[in-house]
């Protein structure tokens, strides 16, 4: 449902609305394991836009992470970017010593925001 849906609807829709243009789609083909695509914020855009680009191989697993603003305000939580020290889905600065903690974990460990509980994705 979800594919007949972005493939049907939101791709064709999104390139009468905004055209674009994807440049280096071929190095996707090669693409194995996880990944992280981040957009430059751009619009609000950003998500469906990444949606329609990506195509359909990277496009049915992809799971969008935003910030809690004007569209993604609900109690859902997802992940964010660990600015500094700072979370982005909350936008709430992290004491030193969560933060000296959060980087001590192994590579392998899930990291969570203390105040949203929100995975961080450290950069
Ligand atoms: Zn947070």
């Amino acid at each position: 449902m979800r594919g007949g849906v972005q493939r049907f609807a939101l791709v064709p829709i999104l390139k009468v609305i905004s055209p674009f243009t994807v440049v280096g789609k071929r190095n996707l083909a090669q693409l194995k394991g996880p990944a992280v695509f981040v957009a430059n914020h751009q619009s609000h855009f950003d998500a469906p836009v990444c949606l329609a680009a990506l195509g359909g191989r990277v496009r049915r697993r992809l799971v969008i992470a935003a910030a809690a603003d004007y569209f993604y305000s609900t109690k859902l939580k997802g992940a964010a970017a660990l600015t500094g020290n700072t979370c982005q889905g909350c936008r709430v600065a992290l004491a030193g010593v969560e933060l000296a903690n959060l980087r001590k974990l192994p590579a392998d460990e899930v990291k969570r925001c203390e105040n949203c509980r929100r995975i961080l994705v450290i950069e």
